[in-house]
């Protein structure tokens, strides 16, 4: 065996942003642990979404189910439409 052979390699492996599920499951252990507010649970503002989320953030202001999903569709949707506007 020559010293290359005998190498080590080192992989790494990307980490995922959490999806909508793991952002649901994350909300419910907050809520568990805080104390649950029902003015909190929400529907979310995305167009064709249908999910309930509990609002955990501090000033009470969360939209989106996930940031990852609905809040980036409605930011490319109005940005969209702020480009139509302006053309
Ligand atoms: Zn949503």
């Amino acid at each position: 065996m020559s010293a290359n052979e005998s190498r080590l390699a080192f992989q790494q492996i990307p980490v995922e942003p959490l999806s909508a599920v793991g952002e649901i499951a994350v909300d419910f252990a907050n809520f568990i642990a805080a104390g649950f507010e029902p003015a909190r649970l929400r529907h979310c503002s995305g167009e064709a979404c249908s999910l309930v989320f509990y609002d955990s953030s501090r000033n009470g202001a969360r939209r989106w189910c996930s940031m990852e999903v609905c809040g980036n569709r409605h930011k490319v949707k109005s940005h969209r439409a702020r480009k139509t506007d302006t053309e």
